[in-house]
């Protein structure tokens, strides 16, 4: 432990920005009614995973540091110190026990809002040097080279063009482009890096959208990456620095909406957090690709026949799409428009469970095997509907479902929402 960075995130507690801090630390009235909404607590049935219990780490730290009962009897007020047993214990269950879903906030009898509260803890893990390695490595990956998979510039232009001359080859798309660093269209369009690297077919889903929409946009070679894992890490610093190069590269462009492609914790992270870490608002306009079809479909832009999508379908809710993003209906009207019957998994929507890759699961190595289990819920969940492919708006979750597909032997397809868009369009 060095004591000058355990001081320092200790500051956290001790000088934080408003009351929200206090009054969530404050609040939690350890009735345990949280326990079974988290996949954590329902796969390892183990009460530390409880997400009270969590909450309750930085809580005992901030009574032990920040009131007078806490540093005068610290055992009569369950205080606790900063130790390396306790930042081992935090390791363990902010990062390695959360997907920072907010399920829990849903159900809990008060409104704590724990994920807040567990990203205050990964803020003081951060400050201590404490992230996983392997989540550090995606930090650092996207910092340095503009996308968290460190793709050269080369190889993402090589891809594009592959992409851009499959898509010409079929009927109705021969003049269709995927545009790169052009200056002055009407939206930026963003990517995340998994797209690029494994599931290229999305990037041309998109484009042939926007080709039917007549849509004036184009990508950065630079900034394509919409994801920010310095958000989860909690090293508010990194999580400006990156988001802040998003920002550039829409003025630098000239553009005048960024549009943040299919990736749930990017969306979160940009969207709906960057004004609260960066302190300063966007003065240009930002929405997700499924709001930007919303419009497309409403205003009749896009044309869709949903018979030209044949099989049985099921929809995942993406934790920072619908039950954080507020996208629930957006996300319904934009999928029943291209698919002749959609099957809801049990629960849906708001209720629905984290596929168990998000909050920086899926970049944490570390907590493979974990994340695999908690995927049951998911798996099980699937299989009910009976559907042969599920459709996310998150590639994030695309990649979990994936492997769930593949290690619980499901036999499904995982589709983008932009994929199944695609098939549907009737070219006008
Ligand atoms: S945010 Fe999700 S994963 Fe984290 S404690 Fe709450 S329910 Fe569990
Ligand atoms: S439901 Fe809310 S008040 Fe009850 S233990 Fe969970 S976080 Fe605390």
């Amino acid at each position: 432990m060095n004591p000058e960075l355990t001081e320092k995130a200790l500051d956290i507690l001790r000088h934080p920005a408003d009351s929200k801090l206090i009054t969530h630390l404050n609040s939690c009235v350890h009735c345990g009614l949280c326990g079974t909404s988290c996949l954590f607590y329902k796969s390892f049935d183990d009460p530390k995973y409880i997400p009270g219990k969590k909450v309750d780490l930085v809580a005992s730290l901030y009574r032990r540091y920040c009131t007078t009962m806490g540093k005068v009897a610290p055992k009569l007020t369950h205080a606790r110190d900063l130790d390396d047993e306790m930042i081992a214990e935090m390791v363990d269950s902010l990062y390695g026990a959360c997907t920072m879903c907010g399920r829990c906030v849903a159900h809990c009898s008060i409104g704590v809002d724990i994920p807040f509260v567990v990203r205050t803890g990964r803020r003081m893990l951060a400050t201590m040097g404490m992230v996983p390695q392997s989540l550090q490595a995606t930090v650092d990956a996207a910092v340095n080279t503009g996308n968290n998979m460190g793709i050269p510039e080369d190889e993402f232009v090589d891809t594009i063009q592959w992409m851009e001359e499959e898509m010409q080859d079929e009927e109705g798309f021969e003049t269709a482009e995927i545009p790169l660093n052009q200056p002055d269209k009407e939206m930026l369009y963003t990517l995340n890096p998994r797209e690029p690297k494994f599931f290229p077919l999305s990037i041309s889903a998109a484009a042939k959208i926007f080709h039917a929409a007549g849509e004036s946009w184009t990508l950065s070679t630079k900034m394509y990456d919409v994801t920010n894992y310095g958000y989860f890490s909690g090293n508010d610093a990194e999580a400006t620095l990156i988001a802040q190069h998003m920002y550039d590269e829409v003025k630098n462009l000239n553009c005048k909406k960024l549009i943040l492609g299919e990736c749930g914790h990017g969306s979160r992270a940009l969207r709906w957090e960057s004004p609260n870490y960066m302190k300063q608002h966007p003065d240009f306009q930002m929405i997700t690709l499924v709001e930007l079809i919303e419009q497309y479909i409403r205003s009749g832009r896009i044309k869709l026949d949903k018979s030209l999508n044949t099989k049985k379908y099921t929809l995942h809710d993406p934790c920072n799409i619908t039950r954080n993003g507020g996208l629930f209906n957006t996300l319904r009207f934009v999928v029943k428009s291209a698919v002749p019957e959609l099957i809801e998994m049990d629960p849906y929507g708001n209720e629905n469970f984290c596929c168990g890759g998000g909050g920086g699961m899926l970049a944490m190595s570390e907590f493979n095997e974990r994340r695999l289990k908690i995927g049951e819920i998911k798996a099980n969940q699937i299989r009910k509907t009976g559907a042969d492919v599920v459709i996310t708006p998150c590639h994030n979750c695309v990649d979990q479902l994936m492997q769930i597909d593949h290690h619980y032997k499901l036999g499904v397809e995982i589709k983008s929402v932009a994929e199944v868009v695609a098939d549907a369009l009737v070219m006008q």
